[in-house]
């Protein structure tokens, strides 16, 4: 176990770094201290409670104010070569991107993950997050998460239903880093597999605003509705703020210009949220995460 001073000291940790390039939407301030951590065992840090943290994965779920982060942000930074497999399952550490662990599957001949092909976060977001799509979430495929907590030094390993694992949710709070995952697989073909991720691929061609910079769905959607159709319906799309617009192509999406301020992004999701509110009563709760904003 390593301790926050300890790093600092040791100079691993670097200061005031913009964290926009290591954000989808490619906007936001500085970390106050930036912490790049390659492996697993690197990860295993003990942070005293008066320093902020921030993990971060491939960071496709984030919107970072222009103000930054006044605290540490631990960037997982993981190869596609440290993904192994076994017996139809698959191992990755955190920070590995989930489209590589779809194609290492279907290398391999495993069946089940090609719905990651189409997420563009990484392995410890999943978890976070359960992130899914196309009929499967993280949660059906997982078998086990390695985790660490930052505040007390403990590591554990637990199922899905350990943690807490719902539609867009794990009960995993800021303190916890997914160190690894280890994922179920089922026996298949690499031919079945590349059919399946070519399939996920047209799909998203085909609904979403692909080669944009967005950070996915805005809104979790609400029990038996989606927030896109609820949107669409009150005719948002195109609703602008600055360089921020409601997609044209999924009304769940908030497209930014390269001129859009993050503070343009969270002014237009609010105005959305407000105004579905307004118009239906239906108080739509952001999937996306807003780091460094006033509540
Ligand atoms: P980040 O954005 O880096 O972080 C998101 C949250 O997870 C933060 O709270 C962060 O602290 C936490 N986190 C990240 N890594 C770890 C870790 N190792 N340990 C603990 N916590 C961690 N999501 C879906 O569910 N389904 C989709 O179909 C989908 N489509 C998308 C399409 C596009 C074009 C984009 C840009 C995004 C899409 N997303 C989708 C959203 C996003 O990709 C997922 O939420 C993904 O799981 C986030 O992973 P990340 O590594 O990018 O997380």
């Amino acid at each position: 176990m390593i301790e926050f001073a300890d790093l600092v000291a040791a100079g691993r940790v670097r200061k005031d770094v913009p964290l926009a390039p290591f954000t989808t939407y490619r906007r936001g301030g500085v970390a106050a201290w930036y912490y790049p951590a390659t492996t697993p065992e690197s990860l295993e840090i003990l942070v005293p409670p008066d320093v902020p943290v921030l993990v971060l994965g491939r960071g496709s779920n984030l919107v970072v104010a222009s103000r930054g982060f006044p605290g540490l942000v631990i960037h997982l930074q993981h190869a596609p070569s440290e993904i192994t497999i076994d017996d139809s399952h698959l191992e990755a550490p955190g920070g590995v991107p989930l489209p590589q662990v779809a194609r290492r599957a279907a290398d391999e001949a495993v069946g089940g993950l090609s719905f990651f092909v189409g997420i563009p976060g990484s392995v410890g977001g999943a978890v976070r997050m359960n992130a899914g799509c196309h009929g499967t979430e993280t949660r059906d495929v997982l078998a086990h998460a390695t985790t660490w907590n930052l505040r007390r030094g403990e590591k554990s390993r637990r199922g899905p239903d350990e943690l807490g694992l719902a539609y867009r949710h794990s009960d995993l709070t800021d303190d916890d880093i997914v160190l690894s995952a280890r994922f179920r697989g089922v026996p298949s073909t690499t031919e079945a597999e590349e059919a399946a991720m070519r399939e996920v691929s047209r799909w998203r061609r085909h609904h979403q605003p692909g080669g944009t910079l967005n950070a996915g769905s805005v809104f979790r959607n609400p029990e038996g509705d989606a927030a896109g159709r609820i949107i669409d319906e009150l005719g948002l799309k195109g609703l602008s703020r600055g360089g921020a617009h409601v997609s044209h192509r999924h009304a769940n999406f908030i497209e930014a210009h390269p001129t859009a301020t993050p503070e343009e992004i969270h002014d237009l999701m609010a105005e959305v949220r407000a105004t579905v509110e307004a118009r239906t009563g239906i108080r739509l709760e952001p999937e996306i995460r807003f780091v460094g904003f006033d509540a």
